[in-house]
This record gives structure tokens, C-alpha cells and sequence, in this order.
């Protein structure tokens, strides 16, 4: 499937609804061309503020615009990034401490007809990641964020996992139901697929 791997220069566009964001991203080895013509599309994706339901979109992860081979890094808002001085493409971010949880209400480009969901964030993380230095990768940063910015991490991150905020709601609840009432039926885990999704 040799063509398959070439989408460098073809079109992105938010995958909705679509199983495809369910895969991990790989770790970003280096800045590659395709890398950087996914950044263009991406950066002018959220520039453009026209999603779905008239959303918008603070930052995108990789594996919400790309059929295959999705990759840990996320595009920000241009100015969101300058409002805590960090470039807008994170690359390889993971979460190495994290402290006071508390519940907040959250919403996902990728699922733009959903209710937003109530999930457990965490106020202060501590994360690792690297950003582009001369067109390459910097050596690994460490750094606490907080609030807003902690948020936005968390929920990028989640999307490198594989992972997003309707599966982490029904996990919650089912862990809650387990709690309450040991003998509830389990609840899928999986987000049930509307007649009306849209996919590319
Ligand atoms: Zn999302």
C-alpha cells in the first residue's frame, strides 16, 4: 500500500466521528516535508475558525486530520501560543506529573454534534515535549502548566493516546455506576456511530 503513505500534499480536513482518530500517534522522529505541509493545512485550518456547528478550534492533533500513520504533535491557535510564549507546534508532548483534578466541561473538534462532555482534567501538569529549533527537533523541555493551557495539553495528548473526551466520559461513568451500584451492567466503551457522521 505503497501509495497509501504518500498524503503529503493532499487536502486535510477535521475527521468527524471517524474511528481513524482511535489510532496512536508515533513518536515525531524528525521535522519531515510532510510533516511541515501538514502544519500549513493545519495552522490555515484553525486560522479559518470554520468548524462543524461554527466551533472553535484552540489546537488540532495530527491524528484528527490524517487517514494513516498519525504522528505526536499538535497545532495551537497563533495566539494562544504567544499568550504563553510557546511556539504553536508541540511535538511529542506527554504528561510526566499531574496534580488537583477537578471536573470540567469539554468539547472535541472531532465530534462536532456532541454535548459537551464532563470529564476529570487536572489544574497543573507537568509535561514534556519538544518544539522546532532551526528545523529540527530541541532536545526535551520540561515545564508545569496550569488552567486553560494545562487543559489544552490534556486534551491533545489524550488524542496522541488513541484516546478522546467521550470515552473518557463513559469510562468515568461506568467507574462511578461501579462505585455506586457494583451490579450495573457494564457500559460500552465505545462511542456509538450516528447515522448522520460524517467521514472523508
Ligand atoms: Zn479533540
Amino acid at each position: 500500500m505503497q501509495e497509501k503513505r504518500n498524503d503529503t500534499f493532499r487536502r486535510l480536513k477535521v475527521k468527524e466521528e471517524s474511528e481513524t482518530i482511535d489510532q496512536k500517534s508515533e513518536e515525531v522522529k524528525e521535522i519531515d516535508k510532510r510533516i511541515l505541509m501538514h502544519i500549513v493545512e493545519m495552522t490555515y485550518m484553525l486560522s479559518q475558525n470554520k468548524f462543524a456547528n461554527g466551533r472553535i478550534g484552540y489546537a488540532i492533533a495530527h491524528c484528527q486530520v490524517v487517514e494513516h500513520t498519525p504522528l505526536k504533535f499538535f497545532v495551537m491557535q497563533r495566539n494562544i501560543a504567544e499568550q504563553y510564549e510557546l511556539p504553536a507546534v508541540i511535538y511529542n508532548a506527554k504528561i510526566t506529573d499531574q496534580n488537583e483534578p477537578y471536573e470540567v466541561l469539554e468539547l472535541c473538534l472531532s465530534f462536532p454534534y456532541h454535548n459537551r462532555a464532563k470529564i476529570t482534567r487536572y489544574r497543573k501538569i507537568e509535561v514534556e515535549y519538544q518544539i522546532e529549533e532551526k528545523g529540527k527537533l530541541s532536545a526535551p523541555i520540561k515545564k508545569w502548566f496550569g488552567d486553560f493551557i494545562a487543559q489544552l495539553f490534556q486534551h491533545e495528548i489524550q488524542h496522541f493516546e488513541g484516546d478522546n473526551i467521550y470515552n473518557q466520559f463513559l469510562r468515568e461513568k461506568d467507574d462511578n455506576n461501579k462505585t455506586a451500584k457494583p451490579k450495573t451492567a457494564k457500559k460500552t466503551k465505545l462511542i456509538a456511530k450516528k447515522g448522520d457522521a460524517k467521514n472523508d
